[in-house]
């Protein structure tokens, strides 16, 4: 067997061609609507099976060409990242660990039977993406650019099995600030215990375009039934497992009176969240509140509701760090959970971790590069 060195491209090898027909820069009053402005270049590298990787090139940004019976088109064999590149006070761009999205991605072809590439040499391609887009990154309060890194399977044939070809690429967004630069928006959840997001032996720890399709119904579905998030349940006891595209924790006291953060254990049906961990590993650094990693369900929140014990519940992704909730719409009631009154732990999470996204603190200055 090749080694991934062999057959993976390398940062070193990028040839770059520049664009001749730069695009307008979105004006300062535009809102940059996740995903709706992209930059002028991209990145892009071939893979044949026996061949391996070739030619990882920036190239002006632009349309794919592919063949109709190209695999992605069938049967989503496709992977991706969500990562972002944040313009510090001080003007440099830093990427928030992007090692953790490298890792995460590796696993995800691996899971999608799509092809393997060197981690540390696909950090240095869009390291030289940014530097070739740099001037995109907005220089506004809260905004960032957001990364996505993408592989699809592309040999012409109709067969369900293994893609003999391959496209890596990666475009770059400039996203808005997700609180406008204001407070913070508490949201509303739809939890349908019919609805299913992951399961044991599913894919759903990797982040398959595949995993996203069937969730789009359940979003409408909440969106009509007053909800801004769907809070995805698992299994007979209604285990809580994530919320939207976020992972998800609880602030409470427990039934031993003890404050405590938690959040469900990593396991096949949850997606192990860069920001995820981030929390965990920022709130134990504070030394006030321990967070544990263990399983909860409905009625655990509907107990420590009762008992006023609930102090808060948030989301927690890279599109907006933290995302406080006011109510779970359950059984055809609303609970009401005082998460902006009463976790402060939210807000501090977030300040924390902003502050080390643009550079402002020298605390865990490792995590950006
Ligand atoms: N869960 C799901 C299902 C997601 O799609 C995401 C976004 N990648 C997350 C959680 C949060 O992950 P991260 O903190 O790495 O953005």
């Amino acid at each position: 067997l090749r080694t991934v060195r062999e057959i993976s491209f390398s940062g070193q090898e990028v040839t770059t061609e520049y664009t001749t027909k730069p695009k307008p820069r979105p004006a300062p009053d535009n809102p940059l609507t996740f995903g709706t402005v992209t930059t002028d270049h991209m990145f892009i590298t071939n893979w044949k099976l026996g061949q391996g990787w070739k030619n990882p090139r920036i190239v002006p940004y632009q349309p794919l060409q592919l063949d109709p019976t190209a695999k992605v088109l069938h049967y989503a064999i496709e992977v991706f990242e969500g990562m972002k590149a944040y313009l510090g006070d001080d003007k440099e761009l830093r990427m928030f660990r992007p090692m953790k999205n490298m890792d995460r991605l590796h696993k995800s072809a691996i899971r999608a039977t799509l092809p393997v590439f060197d981690k540390t040499e696909l950090k240095e391609c869009l390291k030289a993406l940014l530097e070739v887009d740099r001037d995109w990154a907005p220089d506004r309060k809260e905004c960032s650019l957001y990364i996505r890194p993408t592989i699809i399977g592309v040999d012409a044939s109709l067969g369900v099995n293994v893609a003999t070809e391959a496209l890596l690429y990666t475009i770059l967004c400039p996203v808005g600030s997700y609180y406008g630069g204001g407070s913070f928006e508490a949201v509303s959840l739809y939890a349908d215990e019919k609805a299913v997001r992951a399961w044991p032996g599913g894919a759903g720890s990797s982040k398959l375009g595949a995993n996203y399709a069937p969730t789009v119904a359940r979003q409408v579905e909440a969106a009509e039934n007053g909800c801004v998030q769907v809070l995805w349940l698992f299994g007979d006891d209604h285990e809580l497992t994530e919320v939207g595209t976020m992972n998800i924790f609880a602030f409470w006291e427990n039934q031993r009176g003890e404050r405590e953060v938690i959040t469900p254990p990593l396991s096949d049906i949850i997606l192990p969240g860069v920001t995820r961990d981030s929390v965990i590993q920022l709130i134990r650094s504070w030394g006030d509140v321990p967070v544990v990693e263990r399983t909860f369900t409905m009625q655990d929140v509907m107990t420590a509701v009762n008992e006023n014990r609930m102090l808060g519940l948030f989301g927690t992704g890279t599109a907006c760090v933290v995302s406080p909730v006011k109510d779970i719409l359950y059984r055809g009631e609303r609970i009401a959970i005082p998460t902006l009154e009463r976790a402060p732990v939210v807000t501090k999470v977030y300040k924390n971790l902003t502050d080390i996204h643009y550079g402002r603190t020298r605390a865990f200055s490792e995590w950006v590069e």
